[in-house]
């Protein structure tokens, strides 16, 4: 029985990635070594490196003046290195869920935080519209796929301030207008790589403003000095990233993969809507995801949830528990989320209901 990975990250990447970096495990660009043995600085690596960056810029459509970089340190530090980076008095955020949130909470370390709205008083079930954005802060910061929620925004926002998005769930999913945004940042392990790379694309005016020290190793401009080499980068994830970026080339880019995604979220969300034992937990349709399909049991069938979650399971559906603070479930479908496998959970729903109802 196949397995469909429906989970939320670490997630479901392309058979393609997976092969071609088992195939380099063992022997890498054939030097009869393995890509996690060979020095980085090697011409091999370096290649990968080089190709990596190009097509991640040619994919995304990057304007030359900005930089892009591969790190360490997930998601989750770029949640300091951005403020540490650009924020010089105040800056502004919007908290449509619990990374927002900590990306808000490391903020504070280095000065004033404009919380703008907030949706946390109902469990992030919607994202907030009609709110200020103060035009003296050094730079706003959002979220736009909130992957615990399942709400997204997509819109590039037009300000006259830099905007700093975390696209860590859907990044490559939609297509997007990088030069709206002063920083983009994000972990790979959703629509990219294994976990252990993050990619930041930054507008290299914005660098070296701020007047405190920063450290070496949290300031960008070292990293956009060393094309992402100053020390040693997470090798393995970074060959993976270039595969993915291959495959989604390969598929018809972003434009195509867009296209996919909303037909793939439209066939879910139509059968949450219709099925009688399910509800979706997002308050307002605009504000669904295309990436994280949240769920619960209709009211009435709450007990039937883990009858549902272990005839799910039975039938090869992985990772579909929601998160503890949501509840029911999350069906995550990433770039890599065949549509077979969507097609396989609702057909799964259905027939739950034809037992159940
Ligand atoms: N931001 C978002 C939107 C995320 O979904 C996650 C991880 N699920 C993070 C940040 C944190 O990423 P990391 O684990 O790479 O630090």
């Amino acid at each position: 029985m196949k397995t469909h990975n429906f989970s939320a990250g670490p997630s479901i990447l392309p058979q393609f990635t997976i092969e071609k970096t088992a195939e380099a495990i063992k022997d890498f660009a054939g030097t009869g070594l393995s890509v996690m043995e060979v020095s980085h600085r090697g011409k091999e690596f370096i290649a990968v490196m080089d190709e990596a960056q190009a097509l991640f810029r040619e994919l995304l459509n990057i304007p030359d003046d900005y930089s892009v970089l591969f790190l360490g340190g997930g998601a989750s530090l770029q949640f300091c290195m951005v403020p540490y980076n650009l924020m010089s008095k105040k800056a502004a955020y919007l908290n449509t869920g619990a990374w927002a949130a900590k990306a808000q909470k490391e903020a504070k370390f280095f000065g004033e935080v404009v919380e703008v709205a907030s949706s946390k008083d109902t469990v992030y079930n919607y994202i907030p519209k009609g709110f200020e954005i103060p035009t003296d802060a050094d730079y706003f910061h959002f979220t736009s796929n909130n992957t615990i929620y399942g709400t997204q925004i997509r819109k590039d926002f037009d300000l006259d301030i830099p905007v700093v998005c975390d696209m860590s769930s859907d990044i490559f999913s939609r297509q997007i207008d990088v030069s709206k945004y002063g920083l983009i940042y994000g972990g790979a392990q959703k629509n990219l790589a294994p976990a252990g790379v993050a990619f930041v694309i930054v507008k290299n005016e914005l660098l070296g403003k701020v007047g405190r020290p920063i450290p070496t190793m949290l300031n960008y401009q070292t990293h956009i000095d060393n094309g992402s080499m100053f020390n040693t980068p997470p090798v393995v994830p970074v060959f993976a990233a270039l595969q993915t970026l291959k495959w989604l080339k390969d598929n018809g880019g972003i434009a195509a993969m867009e296209k996919i995604n909303e037909e793939k979220a439209a066939m879910l969300y139509n059968e949450i809507d219709r099925n009688s034992l399910f509800k979706g937990t997002v308050l307002n349709k605009e504000d669904r995801s295309l990436m994280n399909v949240c769920f619960i049991m209709n009211d009435g069938y709450e007990t039937l949830e883990k009858d549902f979650m272990d005839f799910a399971t039975s039938k090869g559906m992985s990772g579909i528990k929601g998160h503890r603070s949501v509840g029911g479930f999350r069906a995550s479908i990433y770039n890599a989320m065949p549509k077979e496998s969507v097609q396989a959970l609702i057909d799964c729903m259905a027939e739950f209901e034809k037992t159940h109802v």
